[in-house]
């Protein structure tokens, strides 16, 4: 299967299967059996999510991860498939990624750059929609000169159910299809690499964050970019998959002062160290994936050496802090 065939048997099949059993089952009792283990479902979980993976993962981030679903402990309403970049989202609920969701009774699908609702309607409830509306458009305009021939109109649903609701309102740019209509693969894969390109370079403009707006503190004359570089660099390091996997290959000695946390402070420092990404700067290219070689692009450092690395924002090498330390190591 391709992703075309992929997305020609969801969103051709999903609304005779699927939202006719959430129809039924609303005058009979649940019967498991129709939704765990269903073929369908078994698709979206598995197969797609893995033909999805192989589509996305030439030329992304090696953290990239894809996932789908068809539902929790039930059909739902909008079945997707996502890709998160870890940088920006962990998962559906949490911050933005590019998805695609299935209007199943129009049987189409939209290509998404859309956002993580959970938290926006736990901290805004009722308003939640409107605050996804305001934020959806913000991103919009800071990605609106690379997103060029996606539909920046918002995206509808055959049904009024309340994730369709929200991802409506979450919806950046993307592109419909009609399942029945389906342009080429060539085409299908072109459109999801260009979306990729887009949502990297959201990440690299720092998507909902406007900080790298302030001033720069130490007064230098660092360009909106090199701020971003910088911006992204601590995000990196501080994404916790790669920062645990560095600690892990690195262990929890720093490497500047030797300094040991277990050492000094017993069973509260055990494995306590922090990660820190090694590359230039100028090798954060905006719209470029981030290529996570724990390895060689990560050390570890205890929080005062970290610091001072850093300080003024302006970033100096393990080796060369090493070398201004009065207390030789
Ligand atoms: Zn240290
Ligand atoms: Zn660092």
């Amino acid at each position: 299967m391709n992703l075309r065939d992929v997305l020609h048997a969801i969103s051709t099949t999903y609304h005779s299967i699927a939202i006719r059993d959430i129809a039924a089952t609303k005058s009979r009792p649940k019967e498991p059996g129709n939704y765990v283990g269903h073929q369908l479902a078994s698709l979206i979980r598995n197969e797609a999510a893995e033909v999805l993976y192989d589509c996305v993962a030439l030329g992304q981030s090696n953290f990239t991860t894809t996932k789908g679903s068809p539902g929790q402990d039930d059909w739902a309403y909008v079945p997707w498939l996502a890709v998160y970049d870890p940088l920006a989202s962990a998962g559906a609920m949490h911050g933005y990624y590019v998805v695609y969701l299935f209007d199943a009774p129009r049987k189409a699908v939209h290509l998404s750059l859309n956002q993580g609702t959970y938290s926006v309607q736990q901290e805004f409830k009722f308003r939640a929609t409107e605050v996804l509306l305001d934020r959806a458009a913000l991103m919009r305009r800071k990605i609106s000169d690379v997103s060029t021939g996606f539909d920046t109109t918002r995206i509808t649903f055959g049904h009024n159910s309340s994730l369709a609701t929200n991802y409506a309102a979450g919806h950046i740019v993307g592109r419909t299809y009609e399942g029945e209509n389906l342009p080429g693969l060539g085409e299908i894969e072109a459109d999801l690499q260009h979306l990729m390109k887009v949502y990297r370079t959201l990440i690299f403009r720092g998507g909902l964050d406007f900080e790298d707006q302030k001033p720069d503190p130490a007064g230098s004359k660092k360009t909106l970019t090199e701020v971003r570089a910088y911006r992204l660099h601590k995000r990196i390091e501080r994404n916790p998959k790669a920062s645990k996997e560095a600690k892990k290959v690195h262990g929890y000695v720093c490497k500047c002062c030797e300094f040991d946390f277990a050492e000094e402070y017993g069973d509260r420092g055990k494995h306590y160290i922090e990660a820190h990404h090694i590359k230039p700067l100028s090798s954060l290219i905006e719209g470029a994936p981030v290529e996570y070689d724990i390895k060689n692009d990560f050390t570890v450092l205890c929080s005062n050496c970290h610091r001072m690395v850093h300080r003024h924002n302006d970033l100096i090498d393990v080796v060369t802090l090493k070398k201004k330390m009065k207390r030789r190591v």
